[in-house]
């Protein structure tokens, strides 16, 4: 069945909220966050580790903590326990992004048995088949992702033991890959300008003859698609192919993105189709398919990346971050005062349903008249 995309009116009176028809948490959240708690449950006394952050989702992360769960790195991978702290008895959960083989050997050697709480998402784990597939065949495999995500480092890991392999954050880097695939620019300048992106041992000469794309699961889709179709053609008219032929020097990977992330981006996009005020969008900071989300919204409309309802300070006063600067900021009179207010709302795959109803409620407070959510919900037949 076609799935339908058109965003939800809740209809509160002096204020409209458009709620995106998917938002919030995926499967492979929902699976880790279902493991993470359940091994809390069944292992009293035992010391309980998170290689790092569950998911992007500081709420969800601390409920994790306030339960005696420990991270053992930051983010960026930095050591926050080092791993000779740990011992056989010890429970190490690998988060939904997966993890590099390096570490899980590291965790191995420590006597860690990984397999049993790795909550790593099918979807992600999709993404390293499909990369042994085409490494397989002898292609050099393309990653665009963010080099320091946890999941891209991750997918690194996992791609560059079976080929070589180079990491493009975007176009612009996708541009410049292509010129060493052109001979354009000196191979030397490669090994700077993609430090740390490239496989140990890679040869420019050789590893750029026969490449396929792969993707982190949370980048923008038509993000990928276009540096898929620009490598693509690259491809073509330097080794002079066709439609035909060219598998011969480029994989066929249809995107790599996970449903998720794709639902959640469509959704998006049919929600845009509203002629409305403002969007808001509530996620992580951290959390790459909730900027993507902002992403797009930007490109129409004001938009406010929120982590919770505690940004909205008042009728007047928004604390929203600008995820291209890494700020926070405030920005006042951020509601106009026509009526009624549109608003479009939605949340990446990392939020709690919780946190999207709590924003609701909080905007709903501001207009005097308005609906309750109780009797919305009622309408609804909830
Ligand atoms: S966003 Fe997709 S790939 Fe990432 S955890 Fe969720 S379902 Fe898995």
């Amino acid at each position: 069945m076609k799935k339908d995309f058109t965003p939800t009116l809740l209809d509160f009176g002096p204020v409209q909220i458009y709620l995106a028809r998917h938002f919030g948490f995926c499967y492979g959240v929902e699976n880790a966050i279902e493991i993470a708690f359940r091994t809390i449950d069944e292992n009293p006394g035992k010391r309980i580790f998170l290689l790092s952050e569950m998911i992007h989702n500081p709420h969800v992360n601390k409920d994790l903590q306030d339960s005696g769960v420990k991270f053992l790195q930051d983010t960026s991978g930095k050591q926050i326990i080092p791993f000779s702290e740990l011992n056989a008895d010890d429970i190490v959960l690998i988060p939904a992004f997966g993890t590099t083989l390096e570490i899980e050997q590291k965790l191995n050697e420590a006597g860690i048995i990984t397999e049993k709480y790795n909550t790593t998402c099918p979807f992600v784990e999709k993404v390293w088949n499909r990369s042994e597939a085409i490494a397989k065949k002898q292609y050099t495999i393309i990653i665009h992702g963010k080099p320091k995500h946890e999941e891209t480092r991750a997918t690194f890991s996992h791609a560059s033991t079976n080929a070589p392999s180079v990491v493009v954050k975007d176009m612009q880097q996708t541009i410049e890959l292509a010129k060493y695939i052109t001979g354009e620019k000196p191979v030397a300048q490669f090994y700077i300008e993609f430090q740390n992106q490239f496989s140990p041992g890679f040869i420019v000469e050789n590893d750029l003859q026969r490449i396929g794309v792969v993707n982190q699961t949370t980048m923008l889709a038509s993000d990928t698609q276009a540096i898929s179709d620009y490598l693509k053609d690259v491809m073509i008219t330097h080794y002079k192919l066709d439609e035909q032929n060219v598998e011969e020097r480029f994989a066929d990977t249809r995107d790599t993105l996970c449903y998720a992330t794709n639902d959640n981006q469509t959704a998006v996009t049919g929600m845009l189709s509203t002629d409305a005020n403002l969007a808001i969008v509530v996620g992580g900071y951290n959390s790459s398919n909730t900027s993507h989300l902002v992403e797009l919204c930007e490109e129409k409309l004001p938009t406010y990346f929120i982590s919770s309802e505690e940004k909205i300070i008042s009728d007047k006063d928004i604390i929203h971050y600008n995820f291209h600067t890494k700020q926070e900021l405030l920005t006042p009179g951020f509601l106009p005062n026509n009526r009624p207010v549109k608003i479009l709302l939605t949340s990446g795959a990392s939020c709690p349903d919780a946190l999207v109803e709590n924003v609701i409620r909080k905007l709903i407070s501001f207009f005097p008249g308005s609906k309750t959510a109780e009797e919305m919900t009622k309408q609804f037949g909830i």
